[in-house]
């Protein structure tokens, strides 16, 4: 089929305006729409050329992604691979990247420079072209303002051909004094830098106080690492940047030098948007490879979360095992930093104030990696409409809700959200994980009145599930081996389980180290009242203490104890039921360092607490043993300066299977 005059119009139309803002964003420096619009033109326009190819034309836009090439300039190739960068924007990500990495690994940890890109030619010595990113094959030459740059080498000694890539970028103090002489202000050092190498007028370009970093040589031969390519690199005179550090696949080390980095970055005289990390060994980078889009041995992790538009449609209510009511927003679903997002917790009351939200508004979302969506602001108002408030009402139940702090809650103990979302925790990860037992199943037992509270989980017989769709034999008996497997979870465990607002793992494992090492050591000082128990404890305050006392008293949660204490759960430090092994009972660990078997590490650490062991954050001399995998840090060295014994993979492997 042949497009009609009117997709021929559109499509004329979309090329037109995506030039320009190609053109404002890339070479002005100064977009006139937001990404989101740019990006809602581009598909647009590449959904009817991929429809009507016959409507594709060669210099459409949507042929020079993300280009900043310009007319007024040389257009040439690039000669060495100008590619992006993958990006994370949590420390989880580049944690998640460093584990997939072989664990004596070193790599650098770079400062990302928030300038532009360049690419420095060299031919015998002298410098023959300076060529911007452009698409990443073709950019555009820009040597005339390049070489006003005074940290730029325009002669090195060295022959033959060689390529550096590096960032142009101008110092914040330049910026901010350049800037105010300036009719129309630019947004920042990055977008002024991008105008002054597109000067016409080299001189123009002279005048203003731009600078280089360099952070990688294209030597051929290649050198074998990047230490090896900076230390030459310095020696023809480039400037680098001195905050680089060389790091081993340390999981610590990586994320103190995050800290450190994102503590530093305001005090800097220069603007950067993120951290580089990249394996330094070349053999290594070619033996990891590239994607069509970016090398897979470095990722760029960025302070800035990524951000997207849409529109509330709807506002909910959720509430949660402790009561507490949470305002939800439903939105039009929108990619943002590579997942769908379609709700938004909007905390409490306040928040939405504070935002003046009303449904129907078009708001900003942003979304960090390891962290749940949030609305930023409100972008346009849908007028006339209300400012969102929250129900008086327990949606659920309709008890009469009462406020307690920030917070609203429902406080009927019956209600079935309540109910619901105890025995969610009740069997979740980092609770009594209990395998092949998931959300859904779980909404189906309650749904059917199979399971009311936690005990029923214990008592039921899941065979009875057999007779109904999706419940066959061997998805029945996975459910009950997980049920049984979670009896030998440790009192710990058990104790968080619970529930109890406040006590979360932190708090009891400090509690349990101070010597209330059995439940019936927890009830009788709480049927005592006696809160100093609690509050002698480093790090427990009296909101806990009076938590769990106001909790194990309450005859349901005694009688709850009583029935699970029957199901066979462990109540007490080192008693669990039957058939478990608890040879490190009593014993203190610290994990270090990366492990073959156990990926993550955690792993490592369920054996070990499956064994009656405890696993502490820190060295002390009250810890037994070290578990030291590959690549350990600071750790190892206290372990030996303690006299604390430091146990590797090999030999712990054979410990939990009674080897030794
Ligand atoms: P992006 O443009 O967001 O894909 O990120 C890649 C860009 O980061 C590169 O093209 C460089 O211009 C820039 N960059 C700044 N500092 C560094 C660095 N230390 N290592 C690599 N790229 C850097
Ligand atoms: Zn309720």
């Amino acid at each position: 089929m042949e497009a009609g005059r009117e997709l021929r119009a559109e499509a004329l139309r979309l090329a037109e305006d995506l030039r320009r803002y190609q053109y404002e964003y890339y070479v002005l420096g100064r977009p006139s729409v937001s990404d989101l619009e740019y990006d809602r033109l581009f598909d647009r326009l590449s959904a009817l050329e991929s429809r009507y190819p016959e409507l594709k034309t060669a210099d459409s836009p949507t042929q020079r992604v993300g280009s900043d090439l310009e007319a007024g300039f040389e257009e040439t190739a690039h000669t060495v691979p100008v590619l992006s960068l993958d990006k994370a924007y949590s420390v989880a990500e580049v944690v998640a990247w460093m584990r997939r990495l072989p664990p004596q690994t070193v790599f650098s940890a770079e400062q990302k420079i928030d300038g532009v890109s360049i690419v420095l030619y060299y031919e015998n010595g002298v410098l023959a072209r300076a060529v911007t990113r452009g698409n990443g094959f073709v950019g555009n030459d820009v040597s005339e303002n390049v070489r006003t740059v005074r940290s730029v080498p325009l002669r090195i000694p060295y022959e033959g051909k060689l390529a550096v890539r590096g960032e142009i970028y101008l110092p914040k103090k330049d910026f901010e004094l350049l800037n105010k002489t300036l009719e129309v202000p630019f947004a920042n050092p990055r977008n002024l830098t991008a105008g002054v190498i597109r000067r016409k007028q080299s001189r123009e370009a002279a005048v203003v106080g731009l600078r280089l970093f360099v952070y990688e040589g294209f030597f051929e031969p290649p050198l074998p690492d990047q230490q090896a390519v900076f230390e030459k690199l310095r020696e023809y005179g480039f400037p680098l940047n001195p905050h680089t550090v060389f790091l081993t696949a340390d999981e610590e080390r990586l994320r103190s030098q995050i800290e450190k980095e994102t503590r530093g970055r305001p005090l800097l005289p220069y603007e950067i948007d993120g951290l580089v990390f990249k394996v330094a060994s070349t053999a290594e980078r070619e033996a990891l490879g590239y994607t069509e889009h970016h090398p897979k041995w470095a990722i760029a992790y960025k302070f800035e979360s990524p951000t997207g538009e849409t529109t509330v449609e709807g506002i909910d209510v959720q509430v949660g095992r402790t009561g507490r009511m949470t305002p939800v927003a439903r939105v039009a679903p929108v990619e943002i930093g590579g997942s769908m997002i379609s709700n938004v917790t909007l905390h409490n009351q306040d928040y939405i104030d504070l935002l003046e939200l009303s449904v129907g508004d078009r708001v900003q979302v942003s979304k960090r990696g390891d962290v749940i969506p949030a609305v930023e602001r409100v972008i346009e108002k849908n007028e006339g409409a209300p400012v969102y408030k929250m129900p008086e009402r327990c949606p659920e139940c309709g008890a009469e809700a009462e406020n307690a702090g920030a917070h609203r809650f429902c406080p009927n103990g019956d209600c079935p959200a309540q109910k619901r979302g105890r025995l969610k925790f009740f069997i979740g990860r980092d609770q009594m994980n209990i395998e092949n037992l998931g959300g859904e199943t779980m909404d189906f037992l309650i749904g059917k009145g199979f399971v009311s509270f936690p005990p029923d989980i214990y008592r039921f017989d899941y065979t009875k599930l057999m007779k109904y769709d999706g419940f066959g034999e061997k998805k029945v008996e996975s459910i009950v081996r997980g049920v049984e497997k979670s009896k030998s979870q440790p009192f710990a465990k058990v104790l968080v389980s619970l529930g109890i607002p406040e006590l979360g793992p932190k708090a009891v494992s400090l509690l349990i180290d101070s010597g209330l090492t059995s439940i019936d050591l927890w009830l009788e000082a709480a049927e005592k009242g006696d809160e100093s128990v609690f509050l002698s404890v480093k790090g427990v305050g009296p909101s806990i203490a009076a938590s769990v006392i106001g909790a194990l008293n309450r005859p349901e949660m005694r009688g709850m104890i009583e029935d699970l204490r029957r199901c066979g759960l462990s109540f007490e430090c080192g008693k669990r039921s039957s058939g478990t092994d608890s040879r490190f009972e009593g014993t203190s660990w610290c994990i270090t360092g990366s492990f073959g078997h156990f990926k993550p590490r955690e792993k490592a650490q369920e054996e070990i607490e499956k064994r009656g062991g405890r696993v502490v954050a820190a060295v002390s001399s009250k810890t037994d043993y070290l578990l030291a995998g590959e690549g350990g840090g600071g750790k190892r060295g206290k372990a030996e300066a303690l006299g604390v014994t430091i146990i590797d993979e090999q030999r712990f492997l054979k410990m939990i299977k009674g080897e030794e």
